[in-house]
């Protein structure tokens, strides 16, 4: 079973307990408006240019013969400041999982392990239990998770992992559609059960200011989170700069600070 993933960081500290891999799966259903992975958001292989530096001299765009930029609109080899790169990497679940437990003697002295992440992992379901599987009993498997998935995929994907970060963005259902372009019924369902599971699990909301950092909407996710632990994550004030490297347009509507 083939997975597409966009980035795996090794000795990474901010994705659970101790020294972990974190594998970026492509691919999400949401539009979260502050989105910091927009290169995670289409679930095809697309083209990554490092904007910033980019002195616009044509070279990448004039045709290649190279299979690997088929496809791409770019050439990913002639560019002089190699700011040219492909976001999407399809890997095997066995490969994965040897690549992964490469790492197995730094998870196991610092209480670490791997973590999924996206994107949005559940997306390619089915080749996370395939790759958790090939982990069980291995290493400690975290997975990261917006929770926005058919319950059945939902439980099938977390009854391979040992814990569970499950996002609670917005308590109410419009302001949830209006800035993450989905409704919340099916995270709010998949949070109950969670709760129930006995899963080991944390649930999360980021603090976007203005819209997610309201004392009503932490007030009312305290209140679905129960006696749950949660956490609250800061804003990531460096998300726009990634934007115009996928093609994008950030969103006007966040004003930090
Ligand atoms: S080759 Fe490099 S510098 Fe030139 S347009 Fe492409 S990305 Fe920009
Ligand atoms: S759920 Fe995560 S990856 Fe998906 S759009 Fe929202 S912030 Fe981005």
């Amino acid at each position: 079973m083939k997975g597409l993933v966009f980035d795996i960081k090794e000795f990474a500290l901010n994705d659970g307990a101790g020294i972990r891999t974190t594998v970026f799966l492509k691919g999400c259903p949401l539009r979260c408006i502050w989105c910091h992975n927009p290169e995670g958001l289409s679930p095809h292989r697309e083209v990554y240019v490092r904007e910033s530096r980019c002195t616009h001299c044509g070279l990448c765009l004039r045709p290649c013969t190279h299979p690997e930029c088929q496809g791409l609109g770019r050439c990913l080899h002639i560019c002089p400041q190699n700011l040219v790169s492909a976001a999407g990497v399809e890997w095997e679940s066995a490969a994965l999982a040897r690549r992964l437990l490469e790492q197995s003697d730094v998870y196991e002295s610092t209480g670490g392990g791997v973590t999924l992440s996206g994107g949005e992992p559940l997306q390619q379901a089915e080749f996370c239990v395939g790759l958790l599987e090939r982990l069980r009993g291995r290493v400690h498997r975290t997975l990261e998770t917006s929770g926005y998935a058919a319950p059945g995929v939902f439980r099938q994907v977390v009854s391979q992992c040992d814990f569970v970060y499950m996002d609670l963005k917005l308590a109410d259902r419009a302001a949830h559609i209006e800035y993450t372009g989905v409704p919340n019924d099916r995270i709010l369902e998949n949070a109950v059960w969670l709760r129930r599971s006995g899963k080991p699990h944390c649930f999360r909301t980021p603090l976007i200011p203005g819209i997610t950092d309201s004392e009503e909407n932490l007030r009312a996710i305290a209140r679905i989170a129960g006696d749950s632990p949660t956490e609250l994550l800061p804003y990531n004030p460096l998300a726009p700069a990634k934007y115009p490297n996928v093609g994008r347009r950030f969103s006007d509507r966040i004003r930090p600070g």
